[in-house]
């Protein structure tokens, strides 16, 4: 692939939720799965899989993931992406204790700034931050976009059972407004308290587990009234949506029943509809979800201007992928909007 590709089909692609990892994260999650002191089944299924089988799927994975330059490259070309917007895989650095996940989260975000140095035209990255130390997460928020360059930050969902609705976190949130940059919210893995019922047919990950999750986040930050208090907060969400594009006029009519009757003291009155939030406030990735029925769907249905593409390599590479996507029926305007300008606009790339 050659720049004169990008010029000749008139816009670029850029993959905006591609994981990447260090070999010292993929060693310190083997650590926590040899000791007993973390015990969450959704990691354990996870990471005891990708970190230690040594089944080509696994540890094809392990080699892609930690590459950050000729194979995520020749990747990139042989499946026309121009550019990869990098977050560090999940769960990041939520699964360790405080001062050890401000830490790695530093030295991480470090690493992916000389990475782009390295690569200016082919990656940009955001940030990962460790919410187990919301003041911190704030300042490292800040030091990665105003110093390293990075345009903002992903959260892996819950940081071991807790939701970012909860007050305490809200310096993250006030730290994203500010300086304007989004946050990824990344999937998780379901938390111990949610997780059981999907462990015994293995649907706690991708297949389903995620979606639900994080979908569940997503709500709980719209409910709990954190676009009341900040308005200009953008939070993006991959796989289009975790499903809730699909809902929307379910939860805005149970949302009103529900406030209206005073039912709880965690769901009272919003400015707004649930579905005005996922519409002002939320952007959409494509990652693993190239159908076109969905995609199209959900640009109706939540904007053109707030869903673009994601591939979510190395979990989902499928090199033929884009040339799915550029069969989407839309104009060149739009197209090029869905691969390249909202991206652009969003990340400020
Ligand atoms: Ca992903």
């Amino acid at each position: 692939m050659s720049q004169n590709d990008a010029v000749q089909r008139g816009y670029q692609r850029i993959a905006t939720e591609e994981a990447w990892a260090t070999p010292e994260l993929i060693q310190r999650y083997r650590d926590l799965l040899a000791g007993t002191e973390f015990d969450d089944p959704g990691f354990r299924n996870l990471w005891g899989f990708f970190a230690t089988s040594d089944t080509p799927r696994a540890t094809d994975l392990r080699d892609r993931i930690q590459d950050l330059d000729e194979r995520r490259l020749a990747d990139m070309d042989a499946a026309g992406i121009d550019m990869a917007l990098l977050l560090l895989t999940a769960p990041g650095v939520q699964v360790f204790d405080a001062p050890e996940a401000v830490a790695l989260a530093r030295s991480t975000n470090d690493l992916l700034a000389a990475t782009i140095r390295r690569h200016p035209t082919r990656f940009a990255g955001l940030a990962a931050v460790a919410p187990q130390d919301p003041r911190a997460a704030a300042r490292e928020i800040e030091r990665a976009v105003r110093q390293l360059g990075l345009k903002g930050a992903v959260i892996n969902s819950h940081t071991q059972g807790e939701y970012l609705d909860d007050e305490k976190f809200w310096d993250i949130f006030a730290a994203a407004e500010a300086l304007d940059v989004p946050i990824y919210i990344h999937p998780n893995s379901p938390p111990p308290a949610m997780i059981q019922p999907f462990l015994p047919r293995c649907l706690d990950a991708a297949i389903f587990g995620f979606a639900c999750e994080t979908g569940l986040h997503a709500l709980r930050l719209i409910v709990s009234g954190v676009f009341d208090r900040f308005p200009k907060l953008q939070i993006v969400l991959g796989h289009l949506g975790e499903g809730l594009p699909f809902w929307l006029s379910r939860i805005d009519f149970m949302h009103a029943g529900i406030v209206r009757s005073n039912r709880s003291p965690g769901a009272q009155p919003l400015r707004k509809k649930p579905s005005d939030y996922l519409r002002e406030n939320f952007y959409y990735t494509t990652s693993g979800m190239a159908w076109e029925p969905s995609v199209t769907f959900v640009q109706q249905q939540m904007g053109i201007e707030r869903v673009m593409y994601a591939m979510d390599y190395p979990y989902q590479y499928v090199p033929e992928e884009v040339t799915q996507m550029d069969r989407l029926p839309l104009s060149p305007e739009h197209l090029k909007m869905f691969y390249e300008s909202n991206a652009r606009t969003v990340f400020k790339l």
